[in-house]
């Protein structure tokens, strides 16, 4: 039986692969893979990773030396792993799909809470605070929604926004042949949104798309939605532009300094990062520890995915979903 080393365990990821799994002995390991805990791989055929582990380059040679062939990732994203010193050392599986409409619906829920402040009357009815002072919102319909990124989920974010009678605005560096998406330059998209959406990837290209130039391009009193990768967003210009009243309100799904902080508990700890606790206290921010994936249909899809990769890839020594294509020894 092949032993895998399961990275970043969560009691929700336990739930689903230990359901499916009938092929495999899998160690759960709490702690992340990191360049510090990846002599853990040892004696192992396989790793299993997510989103917040430090793939660099010493996890890799690590990987190689111990004759581990091949890391999973259990999730779409790969940008915390060092492609190029996996070439031709490690193979990287991924689960490119597994629910789009969980992150999309997650996104819409966001800007939904922040725009009808959802997160203020609930605090305040609790306390039988029937007050509708400062509770005012806007219509959805008739808005412009600029949707970067149109892949999986951008394209169901779309959907969902045109069932609100939003009018979407898009932009993709590769747009998509007769979709019916009305694609824009990106200035464009920055200057005539009432509501931003991120669903690229994170690139050295997309890397702070969101910064203090974009920003003083957009609309006064624009919200941005961000439920891809945190480092899409240079958090201080993102402060700056909510304290000016420049950006009207921002939900985040993600943040630049996430890994050390999300999926943990904090909350009787001071925490260090100045720039994410006054984010925190802002009443026109919302932040969720990355979760927009979180559904059952996508931890099952995940779930099955991940094995079903880690299983073509031991028969036959490839994967359909396999990101790096080179040798191993
Ligand atoms: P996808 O690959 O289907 O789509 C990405 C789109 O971005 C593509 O259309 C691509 O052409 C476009 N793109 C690439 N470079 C670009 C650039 N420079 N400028 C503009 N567009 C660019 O990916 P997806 O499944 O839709 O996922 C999008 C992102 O969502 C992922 O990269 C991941 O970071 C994030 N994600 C987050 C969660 C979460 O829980 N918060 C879950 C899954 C995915």
């Amino acid at each position: 039986m092949k032993k895998i080393a399961f990275f970043d365990t969560k009691p929700y990821d336990k739930i689903w692969f230990d359901k499916f799994n009938d092929e495999f002995e899998i160690d759960y390991f709490e702690g992340k893979l990191t360049p510090k805990t990846c002599k853990l791989v040892r004696d192992y055929d396989g790793v299993v990773a997510f989103v917040n582990d430090d793939i660099d380059k010493t996890v890799i040679n690590t990987m190689y030396n111990e004759k581990v062939p091949v890391l999973a990732m259990r999730c779409s994203g790969y940008n915390n792993v060092d492609m190029k010193a996996a070439q031709g050392k490690i193979r990287i599986l991924r689960v490119p799909a597994y629910s789009p409409y969980a992150v999309a619906e997650h996104a819409m829920a966001l800007i939904l809470t922040l725009n009808r402040k959802i997160h203020k009357a609930y605090i305040r009815t609790r306390d039988f605070n029937f007050s509708l002072n400062r509770l005012i919102g806007f219509d959805i319909h008739g808005k412009t929604i600029g949707v970067i990124g149109t892949g999986q989920i951008g394209r169901v974010f779309i959907d969902v926004c045109r069932g609100f009678g939003a009018n979407v605005l898009a932009y993709d560096k590769y747009p998509s042949k007769d979709s019916g998406i009305n694609y824009v330059e990106l200035e464009t998209l920055f200057r005539e949104s009432d509501i931003i959406s991120l669903h690229c990837p994170l690139t050295k290209e997309t890397h702070h798309i969101i910064n203090k130039d974009s920003i003083a391009m957009m609309k006064q009193g624009v919200y941005l939605i961000n439920t891809s990768r945190g480092s899409l967003i240079e958090s201080q210009s993102l402060l700056d532009g909510l304290t000016s009243g420049k950006v009207g309100a921002a939900g985040l799904d993600v943040y630049e300094e996430e890994s050390d902080l999300f999926y943990e508990d904090f909350s009787n700890i001071v925490i260090k990062d100045d720039i994410l606790s006054i984010l925190v206290s802002r009443p026109n921010v919302i932040i969720t520890s990355h979760q927009a994936f979180l559904t059952e249909e996508a931890l099952k899809g995940i779930a099955s995915v991940t094995l079903s990769n880690l299983k073509e890839y031991f028969q036959t020594g490839t994967c359909a979903n396999e990101i790096t294509f080179g040798t191993t020894q």
